[in-house]
């Protein structure tokens, strides 16, 4: 079966085309930059972006694919949690999808399906895996045991900001342009990483083990600009990143510890960061943890990981959502499907 996979939770359009764990094409839009001035996603600007982008963007991913709607054999939508005029316009498209054609619809929380946009690159999860998801939105690290049948359980969240958000509130405090994570790899890439010792936010010895928070780390890069007259924007940015990246791949790696499981998966927008990228590597490497993440295209927002959930659900024998499925802005990740 192929299945059709729609995203439309935040500022992207995607949409990818699976067959048993196998990315057959997919394609992105974005209205990122009508985003810019106004320093954040603004949920009108991105849900009349979506409206606009919708049609093409499936076309688009058949195209890549090589396929017609013909070949399709099911569709997937994230259906929550997101801006809900934006989910609105992929629950829309995939319904009428559906109607028209009959295929079984599946609503997806958009969670899942980042876990699942590593099985695109890395084959099945493992029986048992941690999984630190990382995003505009989350930070949370998860015990998952096969994404589509057993509830999934959070081990920890984070109490304030997630890591994503800090990364793009520290980007404008450097005066940097938003989303703020790219751009912080970018700049930090030629700064100094120890140039200032940043807090390590909840790594005390009476601190929630697995517990994150950013909100802390924000202020004391804020406290840091406004301290500083000659501000060297590079190191100030290598140093932010440095405390980030230690911070959750510490935790990730506690998370495999109590779990007594082998394999770290990370996954969201910040696992697209270099240097969590590479920090992870080391003490997965050091500790004997195999380490997935996915390429940097499937680490953020597209259609293709909302296709490969909807793939491991049809592939597990899962029933289709109800024609009826509404938009689930604000819902925990406990099962992959929404109904
Ligand atoms: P959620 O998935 O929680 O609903 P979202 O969909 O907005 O939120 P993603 O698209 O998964 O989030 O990730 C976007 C976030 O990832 C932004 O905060 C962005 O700054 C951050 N990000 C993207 N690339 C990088 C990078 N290279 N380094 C750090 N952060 C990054
Ligand atoms: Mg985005
Ligand atoms: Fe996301």
């Amino acid at each position: 079966t192929i299945v059709l996979g729609i995203e439309t939770s935040c500022d992207e359009t995607g949409v990818g085309l699976v067959r048993d764990g196998v990315l057959l094409g997919q394609a992105l839009a974005s209205s990122m930059e009508e985003h810019v001035r106004f320093g954040g996603v603004v949920p009108e600007i991105a849900a009349r972006a979506h409206v606009h982008a919708i049609v093409p963007t499936i076309r688009a991913a058949l195209d890549d694919a090589g396929l017609t709607l013909d070949d399709v054999g099911a569709i997937a939508v994230t259906t929550g949690p997101g801006l809900a005029t934006a989910l609105h316009v992929g629950v829309a498209a995939a319904k009428a999808i559906a109607a028209a054609t009959g295929l079984p619809l599946y609503g997806v929380h958009h969670l899942a399906g980042h876990a699942a946009a590593d099985t695109l690159d890395h084959g099945p999860l493992p029986e048992r895996s941690v999984g630190l998801i990382v995003s505009g939105g989350h930070t949370s690290l998860l015990h998952v045991r096969d994404l589509t049948r057993t509830p999934i359980e959070h081990l920890s969240d984070t109490l304030d900001d997630a890591a994503g958000e800090a990364f793009d509130k520290v980007a404008r405090l450097l005066g940097l342009p938003y989303p703020g994570g790219p751009v912080i790899d970018r700049v930090a890439a030629t700064g100094d990483p120890t140039a200032v010792r940043f807090p390590r936010p909840l790594t005390g010895r009476n601190d929630s083990r697995l517990g994150f928070s950013f909100s802390g780390l924000k202020t004391a890069v804020a406290r840091y600009v406004e301290r500083t007259p000659d501000l060297d924007v590079a190191d100030t940015a290598a140093s932010f990143q440095e405390a980030v990246a230690d911070v959750l791949t510490r935790k990730a790696l506690l998370a495999c510890q109590d779990q007594r499981v082998d394999t770290l998966v990370i996954v969201g927008g910040v696992a697209a960061n270099s240097r969590v990228r590479s920090l992870a590597q080391e003490r997965c490497d050091t500790a004997g943890i195999e380490l997935r993440v996915p390429r940097m295209s499937l680490c953020t927002d597209n259609g293709a990981m909302i296709a490969a959930i909807g793939d491991l659900l049809v592939r597990d024998g899962a029933k289709p959502s109800s024609l009826d499925v509404t938009v689930h802005p604000t819902i925990e990740l406990q099962t992959a499907q929404l109904l």
